[in-house]
């Protein structure tokens, strides 16, 4: 069952819920398999409930995942107007409107309850309105879960599905440091509801198109390693995904090879995005504090995994935080 304070945090959700409504949810560009599973969860559990659920998104939905979407379920394609016309908005994954894209603008004037489900640490800055925000769960799907038990809310097995590919994919395949005991009793409910694991983990990881590994192949030989601070590298070349047919889904986890590098404290991920700027992935190790370092850039995340989007060109992005890493780790 889950603590007082998410019990409480889901009654305040459900009173603004009711039979008939129009919920829009929503979660952080370039969505993952926590953003996705929850709104995918929750359009199950909302439908139940006699709502009008439409997962509106401001990137399209990456291919891995599309096994989970119910037919007619995403209105990402027209996601502006499916959060206009919503009594409802639930914000998944995010606590911050400018992870919401091009539709930040378009939640920030919807005038109507903004529901934030999430666990990042955060102040948040979305508008008012009921919240389950707790940075020490392990996955948006384990605080969704909670929402379900608080209000005894059945889950269906392709509900669960959902779920469990938020905490599979959020915990790396249950291995890094969010995978808590309270989290495998999670995951274990779930399977007691009847999903296949071994079908999910192909379908989400054992499905590649060829261009995610000739992808991984060229940007794994761009690592950089310097042992003496315990900084390790890798850099997508600018035009990389058009070239390999893929898109920056093709990169999740490609961090944790630099980071596998025996010695290695941090490691970071460069990579060219929209509009000139360039987004980095921070990973660490041991006491070193990915999400400190990434807010000295405006970016934000966990203690382990953090990101953070520059302007500037490639070389200049990387000269500015390859610095302000060494000093952070010389200084440690
Ligand atoms: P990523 O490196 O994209 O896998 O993200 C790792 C963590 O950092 C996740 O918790 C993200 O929510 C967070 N994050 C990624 N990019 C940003 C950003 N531009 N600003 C704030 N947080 C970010
Ligand atoms: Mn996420
Ligand atoms: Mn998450």
């Amino acid at each position: 069952m889950p603590s007082a304070d998410r019990v409480r945090a889901a009654r305040e959700i459900a009173a603004v819920f009711g039979p008939g409504l129009r919920v829009a949810l929503t979660t952080h560009v370039n969505s993952d398999g926590d953003g996705v599973g929850s709104e995918v969860a929750l359009w199950h559990l909302l439908s139940a409930a006699g709502m009008r659920p439409a997962i509106a998104n401001a990137t399209p939905i990456p291919e891995r995942f599309h096994f989970l979407l119910p037919p007619g379920a995403d209105h990402s394609a027209h996601a502006a107007r499916a959060i206009e016309d919503a009594d409802v908005i639930v914000v998944l994954d995010i606590s911050d409107l400018a992870r919401l894209g091009h539709l930040a603008g378009t939640v920030r004037s919807a005038g109507v309850p903004t529901v934030c489900i999430d666990h990042h640490v955060s102040p948040g800055s979305l508008p008012a309105g009921p919240r389950l925000v707790a940075p020490e769960a392990s996955a948006t799907a384990e605080l969704v879960f909670d929402l379900a038990m608080a209000l005894e809310w059945d889950l269906s097995p392709d509900a669960a599905r959902a779920l469990y590919v938020g905490i599979l994919t959020d915990t790396g395949g249950f291995r890094f440091a969010n995978t808590t005991p309270r989290l495998l009793r999670v995951a274990s409910a779930l399977l007691e509801r009847g999903l296949d694991p071994e079908s999910v983990y192909e379908t989400v990881y054992g499905s590649a198109p060829e261009g995610r590994i000739r992808l991984l192949a060229e940007v794994l030989g761009t690592l950089v390693v310097e042992p003496d601070v315990g900084l390790a590298w890798v850099t997508v070349p600018p035009d990389a995904l058009a070239r390999h047919g893929v898109t920056a889904d093709d990169l999740d986890g490609v961090v944790e090879f630099p980071r596998s590098v025996a010695g290695v404290r941090l490691a970071l991920l460069f990579r060219p995005i929209a509009n000139g700027r360039i987004k980095v992935s921070f990973r660490s190790l041991g006491n070193v504090d990915a999400a400190e370092l990434s807010h000295q850039f405006g970016g934000g995340g966990h203690r382990k995994a953090a990101g953070a989007s520059l302007d500037g060109s490639l070389a200049d992005v990387e000269a500015r935080v390859l610095a302000a890493a060494r000093s952070y780790l010389r200084g440690l």
